[in-house]
């Protein structure tokens, strides 16, 4: 087990995925030009030594799904040493009782599964102690695209409503953009995955109804299968853990 961990070549992982990200890049429609998506390098399970080895290769964002995980994570002495620059991004599933500890991480970057109205109020009342010394908090919103009863995120029909609270009720948050996890091992071979079609739609729906401009709201959609798939379709942030990192043990 730890032999096959220290196997695995982090800082090559990571340029490949960077020169596999522009390549992707090269790829889009004219339309989708003119924004570069951003790597999260999702560090779940993996232990502190493979961040600072993606850190040390110019890594900048991670993320993390697991609340206990990443204050762990992001409070490890080590990092806060050597990862002065690092961004973390939290991409799990948050309860209201747990937003306080998320808000109280060093360098805190992005939340990016705000669901739904309650969670929103709770992070943008919660964030008011830290909005004198630091900025507004970027948050995005999860919507649940594939329509699984498993999946977070807001109803696609919400996401106008949902945008627009926290964009005039939550003060100290900046509206950041969409995400979404989508359904597993959908077969590209069918066409464009529905998932990433449907947050795109989203994303236009937002800026048409908001009067938002259209480079100025992000969407995290793509993972290590298909996170070139996902920047050809629009993707702004994709989110990749194993094709960095290697197979997680747990399954997550
Ligand atoms: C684990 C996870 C990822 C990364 O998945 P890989 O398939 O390992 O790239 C991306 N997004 C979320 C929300 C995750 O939980």
């Amino acid at each position: 087990m730890l032999k096959a961990m220290e196997e695995i070549n982090v800082k090559l992982g990571v340029k490949t995925i960077l020169s596999r990200i522009e390549e992707a890049c090269n790829r889009r429609k004219p339309e989708l030009q003119g924004v570069s998506p951003q790597l999260v390098a999702v560090s779940k399970t993996k232990p502190v030594s493979m961040i600072i080895e993606a850190y040390e290769a110019g890594q900048r964002h991670f993320g993390e799904n697991y609340v206990g995980e990443l204050v762990e994570k992001a409070s490890n002495a080590e990092i806060l040493e050597k990862c002065k620059e690092i961004r973390w991004h939290f991409i799990g599933n948050l309860q209201t009782n747990k937003v306080n500890k998320v808000l109280s991480i060093p360098n805190l970057y992005l939340i990016e599964t705000v669901d739904d109205e309650k969670l929103a109020s709770k992070i943008n009342s919660g964030w008011s102690k830290y909005c004198g010394e630091k900025n507004k908090l970027k948050v995005m919103i999860q919507v649940n695209t594939s329509g699984e009863d498993a999946k977070n995120g807001t109803n696609p029909d919400n996401v106008v409503t949902l945008s627009k609270f926290v964009i005039e009720k939550c003060e100290n948050l900046c509206f950041d953009g969409l995400m979404t996890i989508g359904q597993f091992g959908y077969d590209l071979s069918q066409g464009p995955n529905p998932d990433f079609l449907l947050l795109s739609k989203c994303k236009d729906d937002v800026c048409t109804n908001l009067g938002l401009e259209w480079k100025s709201v992000g969407l995290s959609m793509g993972m290590s299968d298909d996170f070139e798939h996902a920047i050809e379709l629009g993707s702004t942030n994709v989110r990749v853990g194993s094709s960095i990192f290697g197979h997680r043990v747990k399954k997550v």
